[in-house]
């Protein structure tokens, strides 16, 4: 056996492909406490917030064409301006 079935597989909201839950980063949408936003996205990095998440590759590529595609709202069944700002911080720390 070669392939490595077995794991959980979520969709990347990115670019839409399959991968095990483990490739993949974890993001909730939280309450903007500042109140200039209604939602940050924050990535759940130890897999461990509650409630809704949705999984993107850790590449820009797929954080690109997900914003672009306004999949975070979406994904996260949430209404309202989304603060990426910490996905965006953590995209930096993505190879390239
Ligand atoms: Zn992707």
């Amino acid at each position: 056996m070669s392939g490595r079935l077995g794991g959980p597989v979520r969709t990347c909201i990115g670019c839409r492909e399959r991968a095990e839950r483990t490739a993949l980063v974890r993001m909730v949408a939280k309450r903007d406490e500042s109140g200039q936003f209604a939602w940050v996205v924050t990535p759940d990095v130890n897999h461990s917030s509650s409630g809704r998440g949705a999984h993107l590759h850790p590449d820009a590529r797929c954080l690109d064409q997900a914003r672009r595609r306004r999949a975070f709202g979406r994904a996260l069944r949430v209404e309202g301006s989304l603060d990426l700002s910490p996905m965006e911080e953590l995209a930096k720390t993505w190879p390239h």
